[in-house]
C-alpha cells in the first residue's frame, strides 16, 4: 500500500466544513464572521505517552481527545484537525482501528479531518486541532481573582491509579482497573462544559499534568495563589478507597491524564456553574478558593487543607517531561 493509497483509504472523508480539505497542498478553512480561531498541538509517542501495542482504536480516540480538552479549556467549538503520523509499517488492522477511533470521537464533535502528514518512523501521533470562538470571548489561565471559587469538573485521579496498577505500584480488582482504565484510555472531553463556561469563568485549564502541576498555571498566569481543600477534591469510588494512602492522595493531587476542567469563578456564580451541572450532568465541585500573594514562606503558590485543618506537606506537582 503506497503512501497516498493509506491516506485515501483511512484518512480521506468529505469535509463539507472546509473550503478543502485532503488531498492538495494545504487545507482552506474560513472562520465565521465575529469569531477567532483557536489552534492547539498534542504529540502521543509510543514508550511516553502510551505502551506501544496499545489499542489502536483507544489510541486514535485519544490523540484526538486530548486535543480537545485543550479547545474545552479555552471555551472554543472544535473544527478542524490535522493528525501527523509516523508509523513503523503500515499495518492495515491496525490503521482500521485507529482511524474508527479518531473518527468516532471527531463526528461526536463534528470535527473535520482536513490534513496532515504521514512518515515511516518510530510510532507517534500528532494531532492539531483548531476551533471557532466568538472574538475575545477565549477562556485563558490568567482571568483568576482573590476571592474566586475554584472548581473541578468529574473526579480526579483514575487515570493515574490505573497506570499504577499497570506498573505493579497497587493492585486492583479486575473490576475496579476496568473502571479506571476506561479514564486512561478513553478520556472524555469537557468540550460541552468549556463552552458553556464562557462569561461564567475567570480563568480554566484542563488537567492533564496532574491537579497541582495545571492549577499552579492558572496561579502564575493569574499572579494569584490558592488554597485547596484535600476532602473536598471529587475521586470516584475506586479511588475514594485510595485517597487517604499516599499513593491515592498523589493520584489525586498530581496524577495525569485526567481531562477533567479546572476553572475559577467569581462566587456570584455559583449558582450559574449549579445550573450548568444540572444541565450536563456533569458533577461540578468547589475545591478550593484563589487568594492574594503569590506563594507562602516555602515559595508555593498553593496549599492543601486537610481535614483536621493542617496544610499537607506537599512534595509533589505533576507530571514534568523534562524534570
Ligand atoms: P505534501 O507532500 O505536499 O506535504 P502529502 O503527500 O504529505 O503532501 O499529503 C497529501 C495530502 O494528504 C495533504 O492534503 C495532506 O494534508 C494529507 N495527509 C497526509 N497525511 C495525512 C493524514 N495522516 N491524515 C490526514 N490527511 C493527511
Ligand atoms: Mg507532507
Amino acid at each position: 500500500m503506497s503512501e497516498f493509497d493509506l491516506i485515501r483509504r483511512y484518512f480521506t472523508r468529505a469535509t463539507p466544513g472546509a473550503e478543502l480539505g485532503v488531498g492538495d497542498d494545504a487545507a482552506l478553512l474560513r472562520v465565521a464572521p465575529g469569531m477567532e480561531m483557536a489552534v492547539s498541538s498534542d504529540m502521543l509517542l509510543a514508550g511516553t505517552h502510551f505502551f506501544a501495542d496499545a489499542d489502536p482504536f483507544m489510541l486514535g480516540h485519544k490523540s484526538l481527545a486530548v486535543n480537545l480538552s485543550d479547545l474545552a479549556a479555552m471555551g472554543a467549538r472544535p473544527r478542524w484537525a490535522l493528525l501527523s503520523l509516523a508509523l513503523p509499517q503500515p499495518d492495515e488492522a491496525w490503521l482500521q482501528q485507529f482511524s474508527a477511533g479518531f473518527f468516532s470521537l471527531a463526528d461526536q464533535h463534528g470535527v473535520e479531518l482536513v490534513g496532515g502528514d504521514t512518515t515511516r518512523g518510530p510510532l507517534s501521533l500528532c494531532v492539531t486541532i483548531m476551533g471557532e470562538v466568538p472574538q475575545g470571548a477565549a477562556l485563558r489561565r490568567s482571568g483568576a481573582q482573590a476571592g474566586d471559587d475554584i472548581w473541578v469538573s468529574g473526579t480526579l485521579g483514575d487515570a493515574a491509579l490505573a497506570l499504577a496498577h499497570l506498573q505493579g505500584k497497587v493492585q486492583l480488582t479486575e473490576g475496579e482497573f476496568a473502571a479506571c482504565a476506561q479514564r486512561l484510555h478513553r478520556p472524555e472531553p469537557r468540550v460541552a462544559l468549556g463552552l458553556v463556561l464562557r462569561g461564567i469563568a475567570s480563568s480554566v485549564i484542563d488537567v492533564s499534568d496532574g491537579l497541582l502541576a495545571d492549577l499552579g498555571h492558572i496561579l502564575e498566569c493569574s499572579g494569584v495563589g490558592a488554597e485547596l481543600d484535600f476532602a473536598a477534591l471529587p475521586v470516584s469510588p475506586v479511588l475514594g478507597g485510595h485517597k487517604s494512602q499516599p499513593l491515592g492522595r498523589h493520584c489525586v493531587l498530581a496524577g495525569g491524564d485526567d481531562y477533567e476542567l479546572c476553572f475559577t469563578a467569581p462566587v456570584s456564580q455559583r449558582g450559574a456553574v449549579s445550573a450548568i451541572s444540572q444541565q450536563l450532568g456533569l458533577p461540578l465541585t468547589r475545591i478550593g478558593s484563589i487568594v492574594s500573594g503569590t506563594s507562602d514562606i516555602l515559595g508555593r503558590s498553593c496549599s492543601v487543607r486537610t481535614e483536621d485543618g493542617s496544610i499537607m506537606n506537599i512534595m509533589e506537582s505533576g507530571y514534568d517531561h523534562f524534570a
